[in-house]
């Protein structure tokens, strides 16, 4: 290949969670083409309908209502996201009380 890629592509198939380091399953979601890190292991409790496709991507698709049973190949998973020991960076609560005012920004006429 002439020229590097701007950025690795997004990991597919068996890899590693960023966050715990665990081993995770990267898939693509059918829905958004997004990466999706499932567990490892198949989890009859899991919701996520992962299979090969004819290339070998992982994919995956939420169970919904309308298609609520697996199909073909599908396996289920459970989503990382539910058992990955570290928490998320967002799920942080915030102090009570919320903003502290630090200071007020002084109108023209008072500079
Ligand atoms: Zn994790």
């Amino acid at each position: 290949m002439p020229y590097p890629t701007p950025r690795p592509p997004a990991p597919n198939g068996p890899g590693r969670c960023p966050r715990c380091l665990g081993e995770v399953l990267w898939c693509v979601t059918a829905a958004n083409r997004v990466p999706f890190a499932v567990d490892v292991e198949r989890n009859e409790a899991g919701n996520q309908a992962v299979r090969q496709d004819v290339t070998g991507r992982w994919l995956t698709r939420q169970l919904t209502k309308e298609r609520p049973t697996l199909e073909h190949d599908e396996h289920l998973h459970m989503p990382h996201l539910k058992t990955c020991p570290v928490p998320a960076p967002r799920s942080v609560p915030r102090p009570a009380g919320g903003r502290t005012r630090q200071g007020v920004r002084p109108v023209r006429w008072q500079r």
